[in-house]
């Protein structure tokens, strides 16, 4: 695809025209700010403009004058993908939403109706001003957009029990290209009427319309969780208590951290985690009264059959959350330690342990320091893979391991990404996943939608 590279102010200037005053920014010093997302991916393009939309006219307005100027658009929420798909690319216009920000909660309707730039947490905290609840937590819901959430089809810690953003997605609108507005879906629970496109759109990363609208399904506020934590001398035996747990039942949340992400919080946040341990694990029941405790105990009780060296829990809901914070702040920690690259392996649950040590042997061939954390309850795992910018060898060998842990997960009945998306870091192992006749498919949808494939060109597919 070739884009019209020189655009000449007068095109600008139209559309400056269509937006409304301060919705446009030219000046380099503020767009350099909407060049990168978290991949800390080395290189995005430049953009020739940034257009901060507030109202779904605005978008319609952008892609219309992109469509006629062939000008890429690059959709961005908050900017926090680790996969590359807010990177700019050359030449684009940026469309941030982060001016969308509106919620509306319908509490006898158990919805919500939130534009998107609005916070993940901020539609939490909406909803449970009405004793209601926005289930999906990825570890960044004070910093992601639902836009993006919903571009991602993003996932979190709560999702082994209470499923993905496109669980609660009951419809969206979305800007095409061309600057036509759907609405896909609606406010109804059920809802079978045609094919299911709204679907089709959440996870679509950007590349077949910009979302300005979604309506999410609430549920009543969960009673307090009761924590667990267990470590272990090894991964191996922390994943066959994976194993266990998964089968006995479904907790709230599910989730382990290797020694290397132990050591980098402990470092960070001097919490009292025991530093040589093998591995940690995590687990949560919110079932509340005796069913969460009787959920809990059978938790301790497959971690002590597998040797655990220690076992403690909570009832204590501050206490527990702090462990649970202690597992949010892992991608910071280790960032301390170097330049991340974010791995976002799947792969069923019976081969966790497989997985985990085989990330081990890729770290020492590759030579390269990987720490492994990870929503084991869903076997999404997140090797970050931890190099020296600076060190041409070090990128090399990191690159290499990146690469490595997505082969490795393939082999082992996986996916190369459980919830950060394809982006443009993980395109050139897509096809290995799907299939070449799927990737022909999807690019036929991509030609139906965008047909002069202007929307984030180079991501996804
Ligand atoms: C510390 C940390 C922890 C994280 N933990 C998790 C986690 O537990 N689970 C998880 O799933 N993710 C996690 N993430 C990744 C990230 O927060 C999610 O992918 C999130 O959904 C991205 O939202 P965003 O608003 O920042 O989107 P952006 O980064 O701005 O964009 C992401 C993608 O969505 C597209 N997009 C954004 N808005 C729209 C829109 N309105 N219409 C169409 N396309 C759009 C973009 O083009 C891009 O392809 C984490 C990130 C960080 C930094």
């Amino acid at each position: 695809m070739t884009f019209a590279g020189d655009m000449g102010g007068s095109a600008l200037d139209s559309l400056a025209k269509a937006l409304p005053p301060g919705a446009l920014l030219t000046d380099p010093d503020l767009i350099e700010g909407y060049r990168f997302d978290r991949s800390n991916a080395a290189h995005a393009g430049k953009p020739v403009a940034v257009v901060r939309t507030t109202c779904t006219s605005d978008v319609q307005e952008t892609l219309r004058w992109a469509s006629a100027n062939r000008i890429p658009v690059v959709p961005r929420g908050a900017g926090t993908g680790l996969a590359g798909g807010s990177l700019a690319v050359d030449g684009c216009v940026v469309l941030s939403t982060e001016k969308m920000r509106a919620i509306t909660i319908d509490p006898p309707a158990g919805l919500a109706v939130v534009q998107p730039g609005a916070l993940n947490a901020e539609v939490k905290a909406s909803a449970r001003a009405h004793g209601l609840w926005y289930p999906p937590d990825p570890s960044s819901f004070e910093i992601c957009s639902i836009g993006g959430n919903v571009a991602t089809n993003a996932g979190g810690l709560c999702c082994v029990k209470y499923g993905v953003t496109t669980d609660y997605v009951l419809g969206i609108e979305v800007v095409l290209a061309d600057g036509r507005a759907l609405r896909l879906g609606g406010r109804t629970i059920k809802d079978v009427a045609g094919y299911d496109l709204k679907r089709l759109f959440v996870g679509s990363e950007g590349t077949l319309g910009v979302v300005t609208e979604a309506t999410l399904r609430l549920r009543p506020l969960p009673p307090p969780a009761v924590t667990m934590v267990a470590t272990f001398a090894d991964v191996g035996s922390a994943g066959r208590a994976i194993s266990t747990i998964a089968a006995q039942g479904r907790p709230a949340a599910l989730e382990l951290m290797d020694q290397t992400s132990v050591q980098a919080v402990e470092a960070r946040m001097h919490m009292g985690l025991e530093k040589q341990c093998g591995a940690l694990l995590l687990g949560q029941s919110d079932a509340g009264g005796d069913r969460a405790a009787g959920e809990v105990e059978a938790m301790v009780a497959a971690c002590q059959a597998e040797g655990a060296l220690d076992v403690a829990w909570t009832d204590d809901e501050s206490e527990g959350e702090q462990f649970m914070v202690a597992r949010r702040m892992a991608i910071p920690a280790v960032e301390a330690l170097g330049t991340v690259l974010i791995e976002d392996v799947g792969v069923p649950i019976p081969q966790i342990a497989e997985l985990v040590r085989g990330v081990e042997r890729v770290a020492d061939r590759c030579e390269t320091t990987i720490a492994t954390i990870g929503h084991a309850g869903d076997g999404n795992f997140h090797p970050l893979v931890v190099f020296d910018r600076s060190d041409e060898r070090a990128v090399e060998r990191a690159e290499r391991a990146f690469g490595e842990v997505m082969e490795l997960a393939l082999a082992l009945g996986g996916t190369i990404t459980g919830e950060h998306g394809v982006g443009s870091l993980k395109r050139p192992w897509l096809a290995q996943r799907v299939g070449d006749d799927v990737m022909a498919i999807t690019r036929q949808i991509k030609s139906i939608f965008d047909p002069l494939g202007i929307l984030n060109p180079g991501k996804a597919l």
